[in-house]
């Protein structure tokens, strides 16, 4: 039997691969930002600085003043599933880093050209590296070249998806500035320790804030910022501050909601932080931008019963304290969304405690409420 037409199974190389991943894990600049912005969190950063042009599709550069990166390290740095963050599956149960999975810096790589120059504490001069498709690129493909520099790690990105006309093509120029500013926003929202700026974006941040300050007080502020960055036709005029927590779920929670009919925006907003306490002797806090599509829908329905059909828009700021052993954040290679640990028992208690707050400043309950 001829069997010259069937077509045989072949083990995809390592470029091809690789080029298929990173589309998943680099989808766009924000995306980038995204990662390099956590990159730098994990590094311990206090100061970052986002530069951009044509939204980041020409040109991104993000500085930090973290640890930085030892010299000996820079060739695994693009080289994927390379990290410095765990060693083993078991490290994922208590990760308290936003990366761990080695493939961000891999995946930029693979869609632009990175340079990255960096220096530790314990040296006196910063190196500098080019790297593309996962592997430096230096004269002899080994080491980076020494310069001068201040601690901590710049990476510029350039030509962002030159080598992919059809995805860049995929996305507006002006949409994606948008995104980038709302990247930097979120960030600069909830981080205690992070002053992130842009360049051409001033954002006020929460860096000044004593961290023994009460949840409430810190509300406070989490609406001044938000009325000054989204405005009152995003995020609306009067806002409801929400502060909880119960032992049940080792949890705690602080949240700001525009009050229903109050807003008059075409879109909702959902910004959900998962600041996860790993270490019960160490509090150490992390402030993970993620999304939870379980989380949104509730939000949704409990606004529905508070607004006229039709007008179901929000502005919904969330920050959920929780030991990370109750997350599931390796759902995704992007590591938005989370899974929790007896999600729907959990997301039930969050949808009452909710409505009741609502129905609490309101000081009523809409038609569709039967409990
Ligand atoms: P991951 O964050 O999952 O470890 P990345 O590809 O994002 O993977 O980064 C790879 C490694 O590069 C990190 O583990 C870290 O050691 C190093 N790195 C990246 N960005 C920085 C930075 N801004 N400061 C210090 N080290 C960094
Ligand atoms: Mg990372």
């Amino acid at each position: 039997i001829d069997d010259s037409s069937i077509p045989s199974i072949k083990k995809l190389d390592d470029a091809t691969i690789n080029k298929i991943a990173a589309g998943e894990v680099v989808v766009s600049p924000s995306a980038a930002l995204k990662e390099m912005i956590e990159n730098s969190i994990d590094a311990g950063s206090t100061q970052i600085n986002i530069l951009c042009q044509k939204s980041g599709f020409d040109f991104l550069q993000i500085s930090d003043d973290g640890h930085g990166i030892k010299r000996l390290d820079f060739p695994l740095l693009c080289e994927r599933f390379a990290t410095s963050k765990i060693s083993n599956f078991s490290d994922l149960r208590r990760v308290g880093s936003f990366g761990f999975r080695g493939e961000a810096l891999a995946s930029i790589s693979y869609v632009s050209k990175v340079t990255v120059t960096s220096k530790v504490a314990n040296s006196e001069l910063a190196y500098s590296a080019d790297f593309i498709n996962g592997l430096m690129l230096n004269e002899d493909g080994q080491s980076p070249k020494p310069c001068a520099g201040q601690q901590g790690t710049t990476i510029q990105v350039r030509d962002l998806f030159a080598n992919n006309p059809q995805r860049k093509k995929s996305m507006g120029v002006n949409e994606e500035y948008g995104k980038i500013v709302e990247v930097v926003t979120r960030y600069s929202m909830d981080d205690k320790k992070t002053d992130l700026s842009t360049h051409n974006v001033q954002r006020p941040s929460l860096a000044d804030i004593n961290p023994a300050e009460s949840e409430k007080l810190k509300n406070q502020l989490r609406i001044e910022i938000i009325k000054k960055t989204y405005g009152q036709n995003q995020a609306g005029r009067e806002f409801i501050d929400v502060v909880d927590s119960l032992d049940l779920f080792q949890y705690s929670l602080s949240s700001i909601l525009s009050k229903p009919n109050t807003l008059q925006s075409k879109k909702s907003f959902f910004l959900l932080f998962i600041n996860s306490k790993f270490n019960q002797l160490n509090l150490c806090l992390l402030d993970r931008l993620v999304e939870s599509e379980k989380i949104k829908r509730t939000i949704d329905s409990v606004y529905q019963q508070f607004q006229p059909k039709g007008g179901y828009n929000y502005f919904v700021y969330m920050s959920l304290f929780i030991p990370s052993e109750q997350i599931d954040v390796n759902v995704h290679p992007t590591k938005k969304n989370v899974i929790f640990e007896r999600q729907e028992e959990f997301v039930e208690y969050i949808q009452d405690l909710l409505i009741d707050k609502i129905a609490n400043t309101t000081g009523e309950r809409s038609y569709m409420l039967d409990r």
